[in-house]
């Protein structure tokens, strides 16, 4: 096992960890770990843009965006948190534009901007053009450009490292960040890695369900190293369906579609989403046209010999206009369903996309440990983390820039804290915990098989956990996934070896996606009401009364070693904007 000592080391090379990077970088002695090469994180798959109020073609401002932030989280958002985001969102695109980002440009040559479900003109009178984007390859570019600017800052890489664990330590009786363990996949060998601040930037965890627009590598590893060592995770109920997966697939087809004039239609072609939001229609926020796709599916206006999908319409774009702002979505349709979409419309259904809960932070990436006290030294932002800026919905176009607001943030604050902290002493054999798990699975034989597990797993999350829940069929989840996990304690790996054993890999990141589904399937059960992403059909109103706090949950192990699910409640920071109904 090897030893390093970095002041910061940030744990993903998606958007978050990229951003913190170049900050950390600047201030502190400063490694990146990540598990994949740093340009095929998933920020890169990202398609439709990146919001701020720039007003380059319409009206606009950040007090508008807050506001739309708010209620499109359904009242769930922190609005301090959000407020600051709305607010930075400004200089964090001209920073990626001074970085070299090539956005899509006005005739006027200033950077152009279409509409995304959700941003509206004065508190919903209308829909606005607020998203920045880069045709529909905005993550690609904000990926390239970031990694570009970590390379010129000289950020230093640990490619293809697996972190597997967190180190925390107490000193003085409180519990601080102490360093990580990972795994090298090259070589199979365990690095621990001691820093005085950690920055957590691993990205989602959509791969516990089946049609997801997610990487297979989202598998949650940072929420699930935080859990285990005792800390919260945050609203882990609230899990982003979007409403254009491809049929059957869940391959993404952007928003960004709708917002240049693409329109959903049933099995009569009739555009529905008049009916259930009249004034911004197709740009209704994600939660809501989700939902009114399986509305339509269920009362039998669904398309196909199955009628178990509908269509996005683009068919009335001028080509020209497709292939200059949506390219790529053009040519997905093409190559997976042999579809032409300059003439026919495109079959689709939601697909699981975004986790809008995940590790408890607070406005400068500090993580929670309850509901008021930091642990000193660790820090989460990105996807991973829960500010909470997206409360039960998140915004599309939201993600990118909470990442480079928020990264930027974290990276500050961890290399701030970095230089004046001591290192904190490493606990006792810091790597026992993953040295013994990769021993289990590497020397059993004739186990359970982790591709059996994991279908299982996403089939029933797909069935129990979707866009419509009742107790019945959370507690079915939760009856699968207990089963499932207690299978998980035998399984074993084909592969023997040490060098690039994806396969025991694969496994450990199974038992992060089997802990993070039972967390979201026991916060969601205990959520009596509708509310964002979350709708309970036995529970279809939200109930401000009761339901007005963020959820934390916690893991606990009792003296036998029994674990089971804790949870507790934090209440939501409102400061402007009081709850109203959600209506578009
Ligand atoms: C198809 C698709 C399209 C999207 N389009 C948009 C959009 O147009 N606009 C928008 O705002 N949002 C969009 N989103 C959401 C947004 O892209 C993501 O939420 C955001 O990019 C996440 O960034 P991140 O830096 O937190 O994580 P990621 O980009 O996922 O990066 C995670 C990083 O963590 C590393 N990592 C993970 N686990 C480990 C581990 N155990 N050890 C070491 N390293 C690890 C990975 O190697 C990776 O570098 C889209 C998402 C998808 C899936």
């Amino acid at each position: 096992m090897q030893t390093h000592k970095y002041d910061t080391v940030i744990v993903g090379a998606g958007g978050a960890g990229m951003r913190a990077a170049i900050e950390a970088t600047k201030r502190s002695r400063t490694a990146v770990l990540t598990k994949l090469y740093p340009t095929r994180s998933h920020t890169g798959a990202a398609q439709g843009g990146m919001a701020a109020a720039l007003a380059n073609v319409e009206e606009d401002n950040w007090e508008w965006h807050t506001f739309d932030t708010v209620k499109g989280g359904d009242y769930l958002v922190d609005q301090d948190a959000a407020e600051i985001l709305a607010k930075e969102a400004i200089d964090s695109v001209l920073d990626l534009e001074k970085m070299g980002l090539p956005f899509n440009r006005t005739p006027e040559g200033t950077i152009d901007q279409r509409r995304f479900g959700g941003h509206t003109r004065n508190h919903g009178e209308a829909a606005v053009r607020r998203s920045c984007y880069a045709a529909d390859r905005t993550g690609h570019m904000i990926l390239q450009t970031l990694y570009q600017n970590c390379v010129k800052e000289g950020v230093e890489f640990y490619n293809e490292f697996y972190v597997l664990d967190l180190l925390l330590n107490e000193v003085d009786g409180v519990k601080k960040a102490a360093g990580v363990v990972a795994l090298e996949l090259a070589t199979g060998e365990l690095h621990v890695f001691r820093a005085k601040a950690i920055v957590f930037a691993s990205g989602g965890t959509g791969k516990f369900y089946k049609v997801s627009s997610n990487a297979h590598t989202l598998t949650g590893d940072g929420q699930a190293a935080a859990f285990r060592r005792g800390l919260p995770l945050e609203d882990m109920e609230f899990f982003q369906f979007h409403p254009t997966g491809i049929w059957k697939m869940g391959i993404l087809l952007t928003e960004g579609a709708r917002g240049e004039g693409g329109i959903l239609r049933n099995k009569d072609g009739e555009r529905f989403m008049e009916r259930y939001a009249p004034t911004i229609k197709d740009l209704a926020p994600r939660d809501m046209v989700s939902r009114s796709i399986y509305t339509e599916i269920r009362e039998g206006r669904g398309c196909g010999p199955d009628a178990d999908h509908v269509y996005l319409d683009l068919t009335h774009l001028p080509p020209e206009q497709l292939d200059a702002k949506l390219p790529d979505i053009t040519e997905f349709a093409r190559t997976y369903l042999g579809i032409e979409p300059y003439t026919d419309p495109i079959p689709i259904q939601p697909t699981a996309h975004y986790a809008m809960g995940g590790i408890p932070t607070n406005v400068k990436g500090e993580v929670l440990i309850n509901n008021t006290d930091i642990v000193p030294g660790l820090y989460a932002a990105g996807e991973v983390a829960c500010v909470s800026v997206h409360g039960a919905n998140r915004l599309g176009t939201n993600s990118l820039l909470d990442i480079n607001v928020f990264g930027r943030r974290a990276g500050i604050a961890a290399a701030e804290y970095a230089a004046t902290a001591d290192f904190v002493e490493l606990p006792e054999a810091p790597e026992k915990f993953v040295a013994d798990e990769v021993t289990r699975m590497r020397d059993a034989s004739g186990g359970e098989s982790v591709a059996a597990i994991r279908r299982e797993l996403q089939e029933t999350m797909d069935r129990n956990a979707m866009v419509f829940r009742t107790e019945q069929t959370l507690k079915q989840a939760r009856e699968d996934i207990v089963e499932l996990r207690a299978r998980y304690k035998n399984v074993s790996v084909q592969d023997k070896g040490r060098r690039f054993n994806t396969d025991l890999l694969e496994a450990l990141e199974l038992g992060n996606l089997l802990e993070l589904a039972e967390v979201l399937v026991v916060s969601a059960l205990a959520r009596k009401e509708s509310r964002g992403g979350h709708y309970r059909e036995d529970f279809p109103d939200r109930d401000d009364v009761n339901f007005m706090r963020h959820t934390m949950a916690y893991r606990e192990v009792d003296p036998e070693g029994n674990e089971s699910i804790r949870l507790d409640y934090k209440p939501v920071v409102q400061t402007r904007y009081q709850p109203m109904e959600r209506k578009y």
